[in-house]
């Protein structure tokens, strides 16, 4: 039933009925569009957003500024129609990065001991606050087991809490019986803040329970963004004024804080991995204390678009993304301190501007209009594609799909994919039909845990509503082996967000033809279907994100 409705409308695709298969029937003229995808021209496009002289493109820096100039010059000459603010490109991001000043202050008091004040770096780290250089803050405790508040699932660590007007003590983590998206989100540090403030909480201490582990260390500041009202409009640790304080504590002090409730950590933990809350109030207040200084500038995403040829659809768009930044100049491993991000994401990158090459080159464009967003700040928290999925340059409303493209990994003939999140709508038809097409594979998430899917852009736009997937590869491999993970895990090991991930023999460029292929024959058919792609029923994401 559902292939009929795909068939409707459909010009260079169509699906030929057999007897069990359908397949995508691609024109002899698309075809010839997808073979004109050259490897050199991937190549080339690495070779200049990898190069040194970029420095690593982090936000802020020339060398981000040479990434975006490189773009802008590529979807010009392409005819890559702009679509940013006023006629440009560019969409202006204002960045601020939050650094942690004056020795913050963190002090437990009780009825019946001495005020307890927390040793900071070692018992304790708060995050800077991205809007007040001073917070001052003092509320009773309570335990909030995992934050997790999903009755629909049958969980919830705030049934029988009170949270109003208290500081609420979680633990990263999630009960057994979640699925590993579903573990995945509830994880998220802005599901776990709004979840608080949602229950009137007015601060969220993240408690470690690894007696190993030290708090983690915040010196170097966290990056927000800030909206034209000068408050915050996207940043990772941070939902509103309501929430004052998101601290770390180090596991002594939790047992510390625990103990005199009379909770007994194991207990605790094990009885929430069954999926039984244990959230208790504590009989203890926190006052915290801290500074934040503030320095700001400005990023940029950079968005073109190829504008559809139906009157009606045309003012719809297909989203490819792709992250634009890297981590910049940092610690030099051998020698070397430039953080080049060859693989990660000037591949991406490189992708995404052959695939709008194919579209430019198209006599005839596909109905929907498709957009090519390279996002700034994906590696300071998925920063760029969040400010633009929450405040597009095109009505939000008509973003049909994100099809996002990060670090594909190409360093070996690309044989299978993984088609991260497109399970989760009607988006894994294309997939299915446009690997089939091109001989490949799909297979399922070999690492669920790894929690890929929240864990680059695409995530944005699901958090907006719109159905959203990755291609990552699969583990077919020439030989039958079928055991890519295990090259990729020592590729990881070797390159993964270190100097060393420059353009260098690990690259496949034959395997980026066949990715640019794929990606493009799945935007293509998103296009080109007059039926917007749409979350599957009761879906996890779709039930919580729907517009
Ligand atoms: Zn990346």
């Amino acid at each position: 039933m559902k292939i009929n409705k795909i068939l409707i409308g459909l010009c260079f695709l169509s699906f030929a009925q057999g007897a069990t298969a359908q397949d995508l029937q691609v024109s002899k003229k698309l075809n010839k569009s997808l073979q004109k995808v050259a490897p050199q021209a991937l190549q080339a496009h690495v070779s200049y957003l990898a190069d040194d002289r970029l420095l690593g493109r982090k936000p802020g820096t020339e060398g981000y500024r040479m990434a975006v100039d490189y773009v802008v010059d590529h979807f010009k000459e392409m005819g890559v129609q702009p679509a940013g603010e006023g006629q440009s490109y560019l969409q202006r991001v204002r960045l601020r990065t939050a650094v942690p000043t004056a020795d913050a202050r963190l002090t437990v008091r009780s009825t019946t001991a001495a005020p307890q004040n927390l040793i900071p770096g070692r018992d304790f780290s708060i995050y800077p606050h991205p809007e007040q250089t001073q917070v001052e803050v003092e509320a009773p405790l309570v335990f909030a087991g995992y934050g997790i508040s999903a009755p629909d699932l049958g969980y919830d660590d705030y049934a029988n809490l009170d949270a109003k007007g208290k500081i609420v003590v979680v633990l990263r983590g999630a009960p057994e019986q979640f699925p590993s998206t579903v573990t995945a989100y509830s994880m998220d540090l802005q599901t776990i803040l709004r979840t608080a403030a949602n229950h009137g909480a007015v601060g969220v201490i993240l408690a470690s329970a690894n007696p190993k582990a030290g708090v983690p260390s915040l010196q170097n500041g966290v990056h927000s963004i800030m909206g034209p009202d000068g408050k915050v409009a996207v940043s990772r640790n941070y939902v509103s004024d309501q929430i004052r304080l998101l601290a770390n504590i180090n596991q002594p002090t939790l047992l510390h804080l625990m103990r005199q409730a009379g909770l007994d950590l194991e207990q605790t933990l094990a009885s929430m991995k069954k999926g039984v809350p244990a959230s208790a109030p504590l009989p203890v207040s926190i006052a915290a204390q801290y500074s934040s200084a503030h320095q700001d500038f400005d990023s940029y995403n950079v968005i073109g678009k190829i504008n559809g040829s139906d009157r009606q659809l045309k003012e719809e768009y297909v989203v490819h993304s792709a992250h634009l930044d890297h981590v910049g100049v940092g610690t030099p491993v051998d020698g070397d301190s430039i953080y080049n991000g060859a693989h990660d994401n000037a591949s991406g990158v490189a992708s995404v501007l052959e695939i709008a090459r194919i579209y430019a080159n198209l006599k005839e464009k596909p109905k929907r209009s498709v957009l090519f967003v390279m996002v700034t700040a994906e590696e300071m928290g998925l920063l760029g594609s969040a400010y633009f999925a929450a405040h597009p340059t095109v009505p939000k409303a008509r973003l049909v799909a994100n099809i996002n493209t990060d670090m594909p990994t190409l360093i070996a003939p690309l044989l299978s994919v993984v088609p991260l999140g497109a399970n989760h709508s009607s988006l894994e038809n294309p997939v299915r039909q446009a690997a089939r097409h091109l001989g490949l594979s799909v297979e399922a998430d070999p690492e669920p845990d790894q929690n890929r899917f929240i864990r680059s852009d695409q995530y944005s736009f699901v958090v907006q509503g719109v159905p959203a997937l990755h291609i990552k590869y699969g583990n077919k491999t020439a030989d039958g082996k079928n055991n890519l993970d295990e090259r990729v895990k020592v590729w990881r090991a070797k390159y993964y967000h270190k100097p060393q991930d420059e353009l260098n023999d690990t690259f496949d460029f034959e395997a980026a033809k066949a990715y640019v292929q794929l990606n493009f024959l799945i935007s293509y058919q998103v296009a080109q279907n007059p039926q917007r792609p749409s979350w599957n029923a009761g879906d996890f994401f779709g039930t919580r994100f729907k517009n």
